[in-house]
């Protein structure tokens, strides 16, 4: 490890490996299997003793006016600038991305920054008509308090920044629950960010510590999380993970109504059209699939294709697949790294083996292609391509998220029968068409086209750019983050009537007394 690295996770939370106690998290390589670091469990007594100090801070951070909290979450932006390289390595080395995609969401959380910053003066309300004479009627937006940022092992950072630099311009403070995955990740971007509140004169509250505004919580569901959804004091709840997860703190915020921005599970399909430009399918469709092995909520899982074209894609495909170094993903070359840990490549195994039960063909990888990696540290698997014979009902397995690099293909012979069966499943994150008629363009990205959140043309599924609002619907969760005017959720609408006038007119012209 660097001495760059080695300073970003310097924290009273982390030890080495060889002094972890039961208390600890053991951090590993995926690429290796080998522990990086150990970090202390928090207990649920210091996460109730950061939310109250975030709360603390929260009165005099929603005071601070909203450009000069831009100011601060510039200087974070060009600290992540400064820090890009290192951070980049750590999400490689900590969540297994090839380093191009470690550096590339380290980018993420830098776009990110400076789009808060330019929102910080922008948080605009509106003036509206009133009905009655000498009145000024305004919508604004108040900042809303501390929320609680709970985040997946797959962006182990730029879905941190996505939610805290938007929520910071907006006036609210934050507690971030990281995956125990990737807690030193999350350690590195807080050292980060807490560098530069320490180091700065604009927000210098009276009561608390600057640093408190991102506050970060290592701990289980059982000692951090489950309280964490269940805490009146935090209204809003950010959740990134799976459907389950989603179901069960959509569940207990709504329980005590509190709001909730669930960005959950996916199943992203792409349309393929006869007339669609083939070298752009298989391009968009590798990276969609294999890129990030597979692990992106964005990932491709399902091709469905004409059949005019179907053949040539899956040779494409077949080809490109071969193409792919898998390896380690700090080393040049690799375009897939390792899956998460074993459990994940269990998880491939048993999809592949029910595909296979449900009757599909394994085109490539497929057990054997896991088997190859037995001996070898590290999660390795060989990306899939499962075709799913013409004509047959959706596989069961088919309908579920396998967070791995499986693709199933299907066989399709009209736009109406690919959509149907594109809006079968349950999740409804990202879509995508690929076609050179803008007729099927068009009716792709009508009311009766994709469901999803996300609905592309001539793109793939994966890989969105911070400026629009990310999310889904369905099981997907509803929520919408990042760019956009997804800053909304952040903050509470405030309607505001004033009477200038000397009278007491009452709305829908009621004379009272
Ligand atoms: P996960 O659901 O296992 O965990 C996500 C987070 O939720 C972790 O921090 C975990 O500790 C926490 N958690 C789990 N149960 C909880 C509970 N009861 N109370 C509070 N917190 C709880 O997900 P994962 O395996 O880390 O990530 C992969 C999943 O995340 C995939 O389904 C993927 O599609 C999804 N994801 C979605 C998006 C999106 O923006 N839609 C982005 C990234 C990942």
């Amino acid at each position: 490890m660097t001495t760059t690295l080695t300073h970003l996770i310097q924290h009273p939370l982390v030890c080495e490996p060889s002094e972890a106690t039961d208390d600890h998290i053991i951090s590993y390589n995926p690429a290796t299997g080998e522990p990086i670091a150990a970090v202390r469990k928090q207990t649920t007594e210091e996460y109730n003793a950061q939310v109250e100090r975030s709360n603390a801070v929260f009165k005099e951070w929603r005071m601070l006016p909203a450009p000069k909290r831009g100011e601060l979450v510039r200087r974070i932006g060009n600290a992540f600038r400064e820090y890009e390289q290192p951070l980049g390595e750590l999400v490689s080395m900590e969540c297994g991305k090839i380093l191009a995609e470690g550096i590339g969401e380290v980018v993420e959380c830098i776009d990110i920054a400076d789009f808060a910053v330019g929102l910080s003066r922008q948080l605009y309300g509106l003036t509206i008509a009133s009905e009655r004479p000498r009145h000024q009627m305004i919508e604004q937006w108040q900042p809303l308090g501390t929320i609680g940022i709970i985040s997946a092992f797959n962006f182990p950072v730029a879905v941190w920044a996505w939610n805290s630099m938007l929520a910071a311009v907006c006036g609210d403070t934050m507690v971030w629950k990281p995956s125990d995955i990737t807690p030193l990740t999350a350690i590195a971007m807080t050292n980060v960010a807490h560098e530069v509140m320490r180091n700065q004169d604009i927000f210098t509250p009276e009561h608390g510590d600057p640093c408190d505004v991102f506050g970060l919580i290592i701990g289980t569901v059982e000692a951090v999380g489950e309280p964490m959804i269940a805490d009146r004091r935090l209204p809003l709840i950010s959740a990134t993970g799976s459907c389950r997860m989603g179901k069960r703190v959509g569940e207990v915020v709504g329980g005590r109504l509190g709001r909730s921005l669930l960005e959950l599970g996916g199943n992203n399909a792409i349309i393929i059209m006869e007339d669609a430009d083939l070298d752009m399918v298989i391009r968009g469709t590798l990276f969609g699939a294999v890129g990030t092995a597979g692990q992106r909520c964005t990932s491709t899982r399902r091709l469905l294709c004409h059949e005019s074209v179907v053949d040539k894609v899956v040779d494409g495909l077949l080809n490109a697949y071969k193409q792919v170094n898998i390896g380690n993903p700090l080393e040049d070359g690799t375009l897939m790294g390792p899956l998460i840990n074993e459990v994940a490549v269990e998880n491939m195994r048993s999809s592949i083996e029910q595909a296979t039960s449900e009757g599909c063909e394994i085109l490539c990888g497929g057990v054997e292609g896991i088997e190859r990696f037995a001996d070898t540290p590290g999660n390795y698997v060989e990306p899939t391509i499962v075709r799913v014979p013409k004509g047959a009902s959706m596989p069961e397995v088919v309908k579920e998220e396998t967070f791995a690099p499986i693709l199933y293909v299907f066989t399709i012979e009209t736009l109406d029968e690919a959509l149907e069966m594109h809006n079968e499943v349950d999740q409804g994150l990202s879509s995508a068409i690929f076609t050179n008629s803008m007729r099927n363009a068009g009716r792709f990205l009508s009311p009766e086209g994709s469901d999803c959140g996300i609905a592309n043309v001539n793109i793939g599924t994966s890989g969105a750019e911070i400026g629009g609002a990310f999310g889904g619907e369905k099981d997907t969760g509803g929520g919408r983050e990042s760019g956009s005017d997804s800053w909304k959720a952040y903050m509470r609408r405030q309607t505001c009537t004033s009477n200038w006038s000397a009278d007491m007119p009452l709305a829908q012209g009621i004379e009272f007394g």
